[in-house]
């Protein structure tokens, strides 16, 4: 008897974009090719971090919340710090016009199949309730707004409203719906010549924090609830497979820009040693083609 996976929203994620990936991943525990640089993981793990530490009330929020976060998440540079700390203040002043509490943060959704946790449940003054996901971005994406009714890991959270309120003591009844926030991150550097204080300024200045609202009524969470157990009850053949039996999608070994972790498993070489290997001609360096030349062909 082998212990049941709890499947989360990314978990199947990964499973649906490449059960290859997932296998090699979750099951086979195979090194990465590359230890690649985390930091956008890292810098979104802060900023939710502070803001539960003070349930996003700005009067409680401080300096010493937010280091204390970057501190437990392993966040030492001090560039990247100083942009969080810009991007809160940014997202504070977006809550507090909400007029919306925090009832708690991080609440833990699921059974025996499934997990997850969801970043805020938020309360308005006539007691309707929010499930809210909170996100950082590089930019905000217009699509958001055609797609977020189908929404995977909203309509998962929405599908367990009774758990929420059972645990809340909210009246079910009154869940409203959903709230996706995004904030944005900025790409500037902190200049030499500039304070700390006036590279928070120039921050705060180029990033937003938007916040769009799903009514209950538009959400389908019966569907994303199916779609994460059919992903659990792959994951749990995987489990007891061997590689070949997770299937590849080539199309995924890219996704967001990203080489797949575990290219040389299923290339043969590493991402980017394919620049070598095919090289590129443009229209001032092209040359005739000589088959004899080709040696990566042999
Ligand atoms: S390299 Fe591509 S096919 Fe192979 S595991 Fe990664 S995403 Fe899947």
């Amino acid at each position: 008897m082998t212990d049941a996976i709890r499947m989360s929203h990314s978990s199947a994620n990964l499973i649906n974009s490449c059960e290859r990936k997932y296998f090699y991943k979750k099951v086979s525990q195979v090194a990465p090719d590359v230890e690649q640089e985390q930091r956008h993981f890292v810098l979104g793990k802060v900023f939710h971090l502070a803001l539960e530490k003070c349930l996003h009330r700005s009067e409680e929020y401080s300096e010493e919340m937010l280091a204390d976060a970057a501190h437990e998440e392993g966040l030492d540079n001090e560039q990247d710090i100083a942009m969080i700390h810009g991007m809160i203040l940014k997202y504070l002043i977006l809550h507090r016009k909400s007029e919306l509490e925090v009832a708690i943060c991080e609440i833990a959704v699921g059974n025996d199949k499934t997990i997850g946790y969801v970043d805020a449940i938020m309360k308005d003054d006539c007691g309707f309730w929010y499930i809210c996901d909170l996100k950082t971005a590089g930019r905000f994406d217009d699509n958001l707004m055609a797609r977020l009714i189908k929404d995977q890991q909203l309509n998962l959270y929405a599908y367990f409203i009774d758990q929420i309120a059972e645990k809340l003591d909210l009246d079910i009844e009154k869940f409203a719906g959903c709230l996706y926030r995004v904030t944005t991150k900025a790409t500037i550097k902190w200049n030499k010549r500039e304070t700390r204080q006036e590279y928070i300024e120039r921050v705060f200045e180029r990033i937003e924090s938007y916040s769009i609202f799903i009514p209950k009524e538009m959400l389908k969470p019966k569907a994303a609830y199916d779609t994460i157990i059919k992903a659990q009850e792959r994951a749990t053949k995987l489990k007891e497979s061997d590689e070949t039996e997770a299937k590849q999608c080539f199309n995924s070994c890219f996704d967001y820009f990203r080489p797949c972790d575990f290219f040389s498993q299923c290339y043969g070489y590493k991402h980017f040693e394919g620049q070598d290997k095919f090289p590129v001609e443009n229209s001032y360096s092209a040359k005739p083609l000589k088959q004899d030349e080709l040696y990566f062909l042999e």
